[in-house]
């Protein structure tokens, strides 16, 4: 099943061309603030989903084309963000000869960061870069995974059961030395989407293809087997930190190929199974602050 968040408020399900309107099911008010349908949706999931599929025959719908996407989820609790995890991106940013053993314990010995949910995006949204003169901002392509219940200390064998589904994220950043929350949460910088599609649609956790082009150039293209740190492993580590809640996010790190954006590109990822988004790029106003030139930071981080 693809779940969508639709016009501002509204939940749908997206079957063929069209999206089958289950806003009432969320028991939550379009026009509520704040936006917190889908994580209702997703918490009430295994109790109502018998009531959506019949929602998928029955609903009002309409057509796909005609509705505006937003962010699958868009009022999480928290968006948690693994660092380089997969060996090949590590070895490029370790100037491109990193052994393994020294990756591994680099990648698992991390830990992992947050990006304030306020950077979420939607498929419909550009990515908005903030006025930095001589910095780079790069595109991170990452496949993003949905919670499905609350959990704490979840082992790694149980680790599925809260896996509710997938979705395409891009982790943005601004390269540099300052703090990684402040480098990575400006608005725009955590694009998800289309839809979540839901776990039972992906056959193998463990074998995932992702990609993304920037204007139709193939840069970064991986699969979820040459993850370092597993996703059954994130959720244990995750979880054995805090609480994993309903419509949380996992971003589960980049492979190889990161590289700048700016005005005009075109950045397209794909995962096989979940969606392609396409996003353009766009130059903002606001976002300088002389924190940016206090530091002479030149090594990506
Ligand atoms: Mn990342």
């Amino acid at each position: 099943m693809k779940l969508v968040s639709f016009n501002n408020g509204r939940l749908g399900v997206v079957h063929g061309d069209v999206v089958v309107d289950i806003t009432e099911l969320g028991g939550v008010d379009p026009a509520f603030w704040p936006p917190v349908g889908m994580v209702k949706i997703i918490e009430a999931f295994l109790t109502q989903e018998a009531q959506i599929r019949d929602a998928i025959h029955n609903a009002p719908r309409v057509a796909l084309s005609d509705v505006r996407l937003d962010a699958p989820v868009r009022w999480p609790n928290k968006v948690v963000a693994f660092p380089a995890n997969y060996y090949a991106h590590i070895d490029e940013m370790r100037t491109g000869n990193g052994s393994g053993l020294i990756s591994r314990f680099k990648a698992s010995g991390q830990g992992f960061f947050l990006k304030a949910n306020s950077s979420l995006s939607g498929p419909a949204d550009a990515i908005v870069l903030p006025p930095l003169a001589d910095r780079e901002i790069h595109h991170e392509c990452e496949l993003g995974i949905v919670i499905g219940k609350r959990g704490r200390g979840i082992p790694e064998s149980a680790s599925k059961e809260y896996v509710f589904g997938f979705t395409c994220l891009l982790d943005m950043v601004v390269r540099g030395k300052e703090e990684r929350v402040m480098r990575k949460s400006y608005d725009t910088f955590c694009p998800t989407g289309p839809w979540i599609t839901t776990a039972d649609e992906i056959n193998d956790f463990e074998n995932i293809s992702l990609s993304l082009t920037v204007n139709g150039e193939l840069r970064q293209q991986a699969s979820t087997r040459d993850l370092i740190v597993t996703i059954p492993e994130m959720i244990a580590m995750s979880s054995a930190v805090m609480t994993l809640e309903p419509g949380d996010i996992i971003a589960t790190g980049t492979p190889a190929g990161v590289g700048p954006v700016r005005a005009g590109d075109l950045v397209e990822i794909s995962i096989d199974g979940v969606g392609t988004m396409r996003l353009p790029v766009v130059q903002g106003e606001i976002g300088e602050h002389s924190v940016w030139s206090a530091s002479k930071a030149e090594l990506p981080v």
